[in-house]
């Protein structure tokens, strides 16, 4: 299975890949994780994709699209690969289509997973993580046993920067402009299937796997 996973940020596409990578047993490929890491070992990658991603604004595609070149090249993709948060963009997507066609990879689908907006920022602008080991909580569907504190390791909880109201609100405006367009992109090709991404955490899992057709 070669699947892309399509949605505004905060929809929940990082979740349900988490189910499918245990389901297929393939890789996750999140271009944002892999940012995250690189801003934690502080590397030239990690300092260029900072400044845009405190913003809400995309991380060039000359960026992305190596480091994703790099990234699907290994052997553990082989069998399959669920791409999340990539392509975010129509070069992005075009560069995909170039890498896959010469690696004889074709993509089977471009799952969307669509949020209204407002529920989105309710969501996101909620959402705090442990400062020390990374676990996430919300304050509306997940709160924390001792307020500020990590129920695992007991250090503060912080708010991501691009977690943060107002750069919700332009990582959607960013979404709108540059990411939408990819919805038409991949029905074009036939790729595209759809699921509702509002409900409980279960129940969109059983709509993904529907769309999916593995159930
Ligand atoms: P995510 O965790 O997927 O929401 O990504 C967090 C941030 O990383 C985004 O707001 C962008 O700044 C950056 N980013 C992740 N993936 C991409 C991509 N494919 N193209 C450009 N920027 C990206």
């Amino acid at each position: 299975m070669r699947l892309i996973l399509l949605g505004a940020p905060g929809a929940g596409k990082g979740t349900q890949s988490d189910m499918l990578m245990k389901l297929f047993k393939i890789p996750t490929i999140s271009t944002g994780n892999i940012f995250r890491e690189n801003i934690a070992g502080n590397t030239p990658l990690g300092q260029q994709a900072k400044t845009y991603m405190d913003e809400g604004q995309l991380v060039p595609d000359e960026l992305v699209i190596e480091l994703v070149k790099d990234r699907i090249s290994k052997d553990d993709c082989k069998e399959g690969m669920i791409l999340d948060g990539f392509p975010r963009t129509i070069p992005q997507a075009e560069a995909l289509d170039t890498m896959l066609d010469e690696l004889n990879m074709p993509i089977d689908f471009a799952l969307n997973v669509d949020v209204a907006d407002d529920i989105i920022v309710e969501r996101m602008s909620g959402r705090t993580v442990c400062a020390s080991c990374g676990a996430s909580y919300h304050k509306v569907y997940k709160l924390e046993k001792v307020a500020g504190n990590c129920d695992d390791c007991e250090q503060p909880l912080i708010q991501r920067d691009d977690d943060k109201v107002e750069t919700v609100k332009k990582r959607l405006d960013v979404y709108h402009t540059q990411t939408k367009p990819l919805i038409n992109y991949y029905e074009k090709q036939g790729k595209l299937v759809y699921v509702d991404g509002v409900g409980e955490v279960e129940e969109v899992s059983n709509r993904v796997k529907k769309a999916l057709r593995v159930e």
